[in-house]
């Protein structure tokens, strides 16, 4: 089993412009963190497991190894540029409140593009 990729950016309260092109057509358009390539693609939902207050999986989510430091969980959803940026939009739970951020991540150098390792 290969390791998860891993975290080489997190931009934590990013900002709209951070996480979408505002394009007069299609309002908002998910965008790299990174490079700011509007092709994406959604590739995989999993739960960054908290710590004493964990629920563990959400439901339709799967584990991958990684955690979050909060208490309690996190869902990420896994994007893929067309780009060969990968990042992960992360919804975290932290004392009733939902945060939003971005972890960037390693680039894919597999070749295995949008269905890449985890
Ligand atoms: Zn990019």
């Amino acid at each position: 089993m290969q390791p998860p990729v891993k975290v080489t950016r997190t931009i934590l309260e990013p900002s709209d412009g951070e996480l979408f092109a505002r394009t007069s057509t299609y309002d908002p358009v998910l965008h790299c963190p990174v490079c700011r390539l509007k092709f994406s693609h959604v590739v995989a939902v999993y739960t960054l497991l908290g710590g004493d207050e964990s629920g563990g999986l959400y439901r339709g989510s799967y584990l991958v190894a990684r955690e979050t430091p909060y208490r309690r969980d996190g869902l990420a959803v896994r994007v893929d540029g067309e780009c060969g940026h990968r990042w992960d939009l992360v919804f975290q739970q932290h004392k009733g409140q939902t945060f939003v951020r971005i972890d960037v991540l390693e680039s894919d150098k597999s070749g295995n593009g949008p269905q890449g390792r985890l």
